[in-house]
C-alpha cells in the first residue's frame, strides 16, 4: 500500500491534555474497481494513562512529536508497505530505541493504527476482521464463533486511587468493576447500563448528590471511607435487583506501594499480609477478577496469590505493560492467568498482537483496555473483538470518550448477529 499523505493534529483528550491524531491517505484505486473512490482516509488518536507502568513505551510531548514526524515523513512516503508488520517494523527501526523514546510511542502508535484502518479498507474488511486475520490464518475469518458474546464488557463503576476526582475519597483501589454473567453482549451492556444508573441513585441517596461526581473513567467518585464501603455499595445494589453481575477490582497497587510496605487507609501491609487481606475480600464479595494486586516488579507475589485463586482472573497490567519480555517472565513465574492489553503501552499493533498470541499460546486470557485519558477513537472495540478477548475495560457507560467504544461494540454485535441469521 502506498501512503500518499500524512497529517497530524494535536487534539485534547478527556482530561484536556494534548494528544496526537494522525490522518493517513492512501491510494488503492486499483483494488476498488467497483468504486469511484480513488483514495481513502483514516485517522487514529492516542490515549494516555495516569497510573502508568514504568516499562511502558515513551510518550513524546505532542508538539515535539509533530516536529519529529516532519523529519521522517519523506521516508514513509517514499516507500510501499505490503503489511502491517512491514509498516510497524519500519517505524520501530526508524525509532531505533528499546522503548520508542526517539520518535515517541504515541507518534508511532497513531501511525500504526491509522495504517491498520487504511489497510483494512483496502482489503474490504471490517477492522476487527483485519485484526483477526493478522492474529489467525485467513481461513479462520468466517468460522469465528462470535455468536452473541463478542466480548465481555467490564464496567468500571466506582473510580478510586489515582482516578478519583472527589477529594474526600479514601479508596486505595483504583477500579471497582461489575462484570456481566450474561452470554450476550447487547444484554450484558444493557444490564451494565441499568446497574450504573441504579448505583448512581443509591450513591446520591447515601452521600448527597453534590458529593457524587464522575471520576476519570466515568465511574462514580464519592467520599467513600474505605474499599469495603465501596464493595458493600456494589453488593447492596446487585442484591437488591438481583442483577447477574460479579465484581472485579483493579488495585493498581504500585500506587500504594511505599518501598517496603503497602499502605491501605493508614495501615501498613507486608506482601504476605496484603495477600491474606485480598483472599478475605475475594471470598466475602465473591470477586471474579483482580488486576495488579502488587507492585509492578513483584512477579513472585503475583504468583503466590495466583496459586490460591482457582477459577478467578489474576490480571497483569503494570506488571507486563503489553510487552513480550515482561509477559515471558510472568508466564515463567506463573504470575497470573490474564494480561491487560493496552496498545499504547507497547506502541504498535504488530507488537500488541504478538503479545496476545504469546498469551494465548500459554493459556492466558487477554483483556483489552482503554486508558484513563481517552479520545473518541474506538479502535479498542475492534481490537477486543478481533482477538476474541475475554473482556474489554472501556469504563462506565457515560461520557462520550467511553460511550464511543460501546457504540462501536454494539455496531459490531448487530453486524455479527445479522450475519448469523442469514
Ligand atoms: C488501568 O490501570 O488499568 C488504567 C486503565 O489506568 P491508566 O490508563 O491510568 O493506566
Ligand atoms: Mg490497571
Amino acid at each position: 500500500m502506498k501512503i500518499l499523505d500524512i497529517d497530524f493534529k494535536i487534539i485534547q483528550d478527556s482530561r484536556g491534555k494534548d494528544t496526537l491524531e494522525a490522518e493517513l491517505r492512501a491510494d488503492f484505486s486499483r483494488k476498488s474497481v467497483f468504486s469511484l473512490r480513488k483514495s481513502a482516509l483514516a485517522c487514529a488518536s492516542v490515549p494516555s494513562g495516569k497510573s502508568t507502568g514504568t516499562h511502558e513505551a515513551f510518550v513524546l510531548e505532542p508538539k515535539k512529536a509533530v516536529k519529529k514526524f516532519k523529519e521522517i515523513k519523506p521516508q514513509i512516503l517514499s516507500r510501499e508497505f505490503d503489511s502491517q508488520e512491514e509498516f510497524d517494523n519500519f517505524l520501530i527501526q526508524l525509532d531505533g530505541t528499546p522503548n520508542k523514546s526517539n520518535l515517541g510511542g504515541n507518534l508511532i502508535l497513531s501511525l500504526s493504527l491509522a495504517f491498520a484502518r487504511l489497510k483494512a479498507k483496502s482489503e474490504n474488511l471490517e477492522l476487527f476482521q483485519y485484526i483477526c486475520s493478522i492474529l489467525r490464518p485467513p481461513q479462520d475469518l468466517n468460522i469465528r464463533p462470535c455468536g452473541g458474546l463478542i466480548t465481555r464488557p467490564i464496567f468500571n463503576v466506582i473510580n478510586g486511587g489515582a482516578h478519583a476526582t472527589n477529594k474526600e475519597s479514601k479508596l486505595d483501589f483504583q477500579e471497582f468493576q461489575v462484570i456481566s454473567q450474561v452470554e450476550d453482549f447487547s444484554v450484558a451492556f444493557s444490564v451494565g447500563k441499568i446497574f450504573y444508573r441504579k448505583l448512581g441513585d443509591y450513591l446520591r441517596g447515601k452521600f448527597g448528590a453534590e458529593n457524587v461526581v464522575l471520576g476519570d473513567e466515568a465511574g462514580y467518585s464519592a467520599p467513600f471511607k474505605n474499599n469495603e464501603e465501596a464493595l458493600d455499595c456494589l453488593v447492596e445494589v446487585i442484591k437488591k435487583y438481583n442483577y447477574p453481575l460479579r465484581i472485579g477490582l483493579d488495585m493498581a497497587a504500585s500506587q500504594f506501594f511505599k518501598g517496603d510496605y503497602y499502605l491501605i487507609g493508614n495501615k501498613k501491609y507486608s506482601a504476605e499480609e496484603l495477600k491474606n487481606y485480598y483472599l478475605k475480600l475475594i471470598e466475602t464479595y465473591n470477586i471474579l477478577s483482580i488486576e495488579d494486586p502488587f507492585f509492578e516488579e513483584s512477579f513472585e507475589d503475583f504468583a503466590k496469590l495466583n496459586v490460591d485463586l482457582s477459577g478467578r482472573l489474576v490480571i497483569a497490567d503494570d506488571l507486563t505493560t503489553t510487552n513480550p519480555k515482561r509477559l515471558k517472565i510472568a508466564v515463567e513465574k506463573k504470575s497470573g492467568n490474564a494480561i491487560l492489553i493496552k496498545l499504547n503501552q507497547i506502541g504498535t499493533l504488530t507488537e500488541t498482537l504478538k503479545v496476545v498470541k504469546m498469551a494465548y499460546e500459554n493459556n492466558w486470557r487477554a483483556v483489552v483496555s482503554h486508558r484513563s485519558g481517552e479520545t473518541l477513537d474506538d479502535f479498542i472495540a475492534d481490537l477486543a473483538v478481533g482477538i476474541n478477548a475475554w473482556g474489554i475495560k472501556a469504563g462506565a457507560p457515560a461520557k462520550p470518550e467511553r460511550l464511543a467504544k460501546y457504540k462501536r461494540l454494539l455496531e459490531i454485535y448487530s453486524k455479527q448477529n445479522n450475519k448469523n441469521k442469514i
